[in-house]
């Protein structure tokens, strides 16, 4: 039998290969069929050959599949793939980012226990912890990303979890991530970052010395805006935990996702690549045009974390913010002047997106908390999609003659 139609797992032969190779090959598994892209498998359930058999799965004295909310082959092969990417021992897909968020808090915190978490989180991250978390008795504090100092000054005895983005949304700020982890370990707590902006191709934060990585695997994942999903990664015996929760809990992600994941990570360097190198471009142009105040960018040697930006990533990510000049009415007119990008906050798609944090993602805060994180009425973001670069800056002067 050649191996071109060898049945069974097929990444056995994958130790030492580069990024692209893993990102391309890992956890495929190929049927009797000798299907060359991976299978999706939609079945709820298995049989078993006995009932001897079923019991023995049952108990897990026998590995197998029992059940898709347990195990999915198509969503087994997009775990381990991406467990692959990010250096982790163990992933678990979940059926969107906010999900392996909760899924990771409510396996490895208790009522009582302490949680740090950075300042510039995504929205709904922080809706989770002060709606939903805190009723249970989880208990909530949040620090600017970037101060070290202030982190350390922030722990309690309780403190049991950090939370990061890194870098953050929409200003791109950026945490020490091997930094922060020492802090973290030496009182004894553990660090999470929400890797979503970098994805494993410019960022793999546990091999920083983070212990948990998670993704809204719906951006750069996906990469097409087609699909929700996500997950967590980092040591077995910390998933053990968040795969108990989600086995009873039930957001698990569907096979047909996973398939389209599996199908994301492929290309998942060549369009990091691609979104960044026209990021990079737009944000030096958009730095030179007198209807600009600020552009926040790590790529941009202004930028006050350029030199960790460096160290810490292999590029600098593909979302541009920037301040008008003028409010909130200069920020809209410039968004209504552009005629490619669409206007909506998703990102992490081929399609160029353009959104205004202040009235949108960040609408629902207090303008207190909108100041203290750092959001301002002239703020525009831009996702900076696949495009024709001078197609996306075309419009972006389209943009800057409207102010
Ligand atoms: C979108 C996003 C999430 C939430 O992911 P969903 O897939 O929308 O649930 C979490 N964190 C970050 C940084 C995000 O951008």
């Amino acid at each position: 039998m050649s191996q071109e139609w060898q049945a069974g797992r097929l990444d056995s032969d994958l130790q030492g290969v580069g990024f692209d190779t893993l990102a391309v090959r890992a956890g495929q598994h190929r049927s009797p069929e000798g299907e060359h892209s991976e299978a999706i498998y939609p079945t709820s359930s298995y049989v078993f050959r006995t009932a001897a058999d079923a019991a023995a799965r049952f108990a897990g004295e026998v590995p197998g599949n029992v059940y898709s909310r347990y195990t999915n082959p198509t969503v087994r092969a997009f775990e381990e793939r991406i467990a692959a990417l990010e250096g982790a021992e163990q992933a678990v897909a979940t059926s969107s980012g906010m999900s392996a968020i909760l899924a990771m808090v409510m396996s490895l915190c208790s009522g009582g226990d302490h949680v740090l978490v950075s300042r510039s989180v995504f929205g709904s991250t922080i809706s989770l912890f002060e709606k939903y978390l805190k009723r249970f008795g989880v208990q909530v504090d949040y620090v600017p990303l970037a101060d070290l100092d202030a982190w350390s000054a922030a722990f309690k005895p309780n403190t049991k979890l950090l939370f990061v983005e890194s870098p953050s949304n929409p200003l791109a700020e950026l945490v020490d991530i091997r930094a922060l982890a020492e802090i973290a370990h030496s009182k004894g707590a553990l660090l999470a970052v929400d890797n979503c902006f970098c994805t494993p191709a410019l960022q793999q934060p546990l091999k920083l010395g983070a212990d948990i990585v998670m993704h809204s695997a719906t951006k750069y994942i996906d990469g097409q805006g087609r699909s929700m999903g996500g997950v967590v990664a980092g040591k077995a015996e910390l998933m053990k935990e968040v795969v108990g929760f989600l086995r009873t809990a039930g957001p698990t992600l569907s096979p047909f996702n996973a398939w389209i994941f599996l199908k994301g990570l492929e290309t998942l360097r060549v369009r990091m690549q691609a979104h960044c190198a026209s990021a990079q471009q737009l944000a030096e142009w958009l730095e030179q045009q007198p209807g600009v105040e600020q552009v926040y960018y790590s790529g941009l040697p202004s930028h006050p974390q350029h030199e960790l930006a460096k160290r810490q990533q292999s590029a600098f990510g593909a979302v541009v913010s920037f301040e008008v000049k003028g409010g909130k009415e200069a920020a809209w007119r410039f968004i209504d002047a552009t005629r490619v990008i669409s206007i909506t906050t998703n990102l992490g798609d081929t399609k160029t997106t353009i959104a205004h944090p202040a009235t949108t993602s960040h609408g629902r805060l207090t303008p207190a908390e909108r100041a203290s994180a750092g959001i301002r009425d002239n703020l525009i973001r831009v996702a900076v999609g696949l495009e024709d670069l001078a197609d996306l800056q075309a419009d972006l002067a389209r943009g800057l003659a409207a102010l």
